[in-house]
This record gives structure tokens, sequence and C-alpha cells, in this order.
């Protein structure tokens, strides 16, 4: 069988939503769109099910997978929905949604729907991606309120810079979220994984972490207590030796300056495993540093392991996980985790 997996550790999942609420100090919905950033969102919203608040995904599609796995928690759409059969599917089967547009709210006005919703009415405090501004807050309100399909309406908003902790933009968004939301009835949703570990005056009645679930943390450099979730890792499958001066792989980029014990590794961009890493890049042999070297290909990538002389065949490589943050190949990748973790297909995914 092919070595290439991602494992996935579900003891470190419970630890890290337990850590999101408890710095939070309040209810925590998990995050878990886009396939719980690529760990299999049904095996996690299951490992959660027994302690989580509830979850979070992006659309509608994703939800109903949670809910014909058996998940009864809450589950929010993030992206709210895109016509009037989702709206009137989301109400039968209970899923909140976000509001966050005109369009959805005249949406709720006009569809007959079996029950009243749970609407997330989504401010737009300075990151202009989506949701009303200032005092089209409160108009909005008013129509959910004045449609009679709205049974609770939660008030929330999203940063663009919370990982930054020099910030004052965060700060700025947390005044005109205050602002635009005075006097209206509901509970407030501000912070996602950075704005739980940084901003404590955006910690109100729900968070929303996502990144921090998985480990990765969005304020590297702290001692923030997270464990890595996924360990993605595959095996040597052939050694071979390159004299100073051969080339190695596409492109040629790696040129060896002495003689070099190259392994060769199941694990390739098609698996997720990202292609524009440079040479030096962090792995790990049987425990050991050590080092990517030549260009990564669609299936295969090579290390070096002249220095490990009790590495070969079948010897164990971790890509990133507990040994080898993925936030730092990340940053070698000139990317973030969380689409470096979105991006593993074709591994097989297996849980602990
Ligand atoms: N809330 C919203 C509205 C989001 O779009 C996201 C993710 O993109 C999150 C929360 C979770 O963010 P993070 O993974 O940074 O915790």
């Amino acid at each position: 069988m092919r070595p290439a997996r991602a494992l996935i550790d579900l003891a470190a999942l419970r630890h890290n939503y337990r850590l999101a609420r408890a710095r939070h100090g309040a209810s925590a919905l998990a995050v878990i769109k886009a396939n719980a950033y690529g760990h299999g969102a049904v095996r996690c919203a299951r490992a959660l099910a027994a302690e989580a608040d509830g979850f979070a995904v992006a659309f509608l599609d994703e939800a109903l997978e949670l809910r014909a796995a058996g998940i009864t928690q809450p589950i929010l759409l993030l992206e709210g929905v895109f016509d009037a059969v989702e709206l009137a599917d989301a109400a039968r089967h209970d899923v909140w949604l976000a509001v966050h547009h005109e369009a959805q709210l005249r949406m709720i006005e006009t569809t007959p729907l079996a029950a009243p919703l749970h609407a997330w009415l989504k401010v737009n405090s300075g990151m202009n991606r989506a949701g009303f501004v200032g005092p089209a807050v409160a108009t909005a309100w008013q129509r959910l309120q004045a449609s009679g399909k709205v049974r609770e309406t939660t008030l929330m908003t999203h940063f663009a810079r919370a990982d930054e902790p020099q910030a004052i933009t965060t700060a700025e968004q947390i005044e005109r979220f205050d602002a635009a939301t005075r006097g209206l009835n509901g509970a407030r949703s501000l912070a996602n994984s950075a704005a739980i570990l940084g901003w404590p005056q955006a910690c109100r009645d729900w968070a929303r972490p996502g990144i921090l679930l998985y480990g990765a943390d969005p304020m590297p450099g702290e001692a923030n207590g997270l464990q890595a979730v996924m360990t993605l890792e595959s095996a040597v499958m052939a050694v071979r030796e390159i004299e100073p001066g051969q080339a190695l792989g596409y492109g040629g980029r790696f040129v060896a300056e002495r003689r070099t014990r190259v392994g060769l590794v199941a694990m390739g961009y098609a698996d997720g495993y990202p292609r524009s890493v440079p040479d030096g890049t962090q792995v790990a042999v049987d425990g050991q540093p050590s080092r990517l070297i030549g260009r990564v290909s669609m299936d295969m990538l090579t290390v070096d392991l002249s220095d490990l002389p009790a590495a070969g065949i079948g010897s164990r490589i971790e890509l990133w996980g507990r040994q080898v943050p993925v936030n730092d190949v990340a940053a070698a990748a000139g990317t973030i985790a969380y689409e470096l973790l979105c991006n593993v297909k074709r591994v097989r995914l297996d849980y602990r």
C-alpha cells in the first residue's frame, strides 16, 4: 500500500477545542468547513459531538452531509444560502444561517418556511467583504424580526487582521461592530481563532474557532499550547547517491555540492504537498530533522539522507505534523497553513 497518509489525532482536536472554549470563556462553534480544513468533517464532528456547542460550515451541502451522518448539534452556514430552495432546506434541517446581503434578507421575507430560523446577521465592521454597514444593520435586524420567519438573531462580524497583534484595525472593527449593534437584541459573535488568542475584548457569546482546532497557531511564536492534529507522512521508496555537480529532479534546481544520498518519497503536489517550497524545507526522517532537496513532483519528492546513515527504504518521512510545524512549511511555500491543510487530497486519512 502506498505509504502516503494524513494521520489525524482526534484527541488533539478535542484538546484544541477545549482550549479555545476556555480561552474564549463562552460557547464556541467548531469551524469544520472545507472538510474540516482537510481533516474529514464527519469524523471531526463526531469526535467533538459530545462537547461542542455547535459547528460552522460554509454552505448547505456541507451541513447536510453532517446531518446525514447523525450530527444533531447546531450548524451555522457562514456563507448563508444561495436560493429559496436552500433556504427552505436549511429551515427544515434546523441549520442556522449567516445573513450578509440584501438578496438573502429578501429571500427570508418572501419564502414560506417549515420552521422559524436562527439568523446570524453579519455586520461589515471593516473587512469590507460581506455584511451590513452602520445603520443598515439595525434596518436589517428589524426586517428579520418583522418577517415572522426568525426565532432568534445573533449578531456577528469577522476580522481582517486579528492575527496581527499590533494592528489597530481589530480594535476599530470591534468599536464599529458595537456601535452598529447597540440596542439590538441578540447574542454576539466576533472571534475567530486569532481573536480568541489575542483579543479578549472580542470574546463575547459565541466564538468561531477554525485553524486553532487543527493545531496551527495563528499567532506563531506564542506558547498557546495547541497540538498539531494532522501529520502528513509517507516513506522512502528508493535511495540513490548523486555525485558533486549532478542535478536532481525537474529543472535541475538542486545541484549536489557533495556526494548526496537522496531518498525518494511517495508524496507530491497531487497529494497537496506544495510544489512551491524551496530546497532546504524541513522534513523529519524517522524523527530526525532533515531537508527537502529538488523540486516537488506530482507524485514524488526527494529528501537528503546524507547525514542519516541509518535511514533507507521504508524510513518514515514527516512532511508536517508534531515535529515539522505546518506553519513553517506554509511560510516556506509562501502561503498559510489553512491552504496547505485544505489542499490535502488523494492520501489516506487515518484516525487515532
Ligand atoms: N468565522 C468566519 C466568518 C470565517 O469565515 C472563518 C474562516 O474563514 C472563521 C470564523 C474561522 O477562522 P479561523 O480559521 O481563522 O479561526
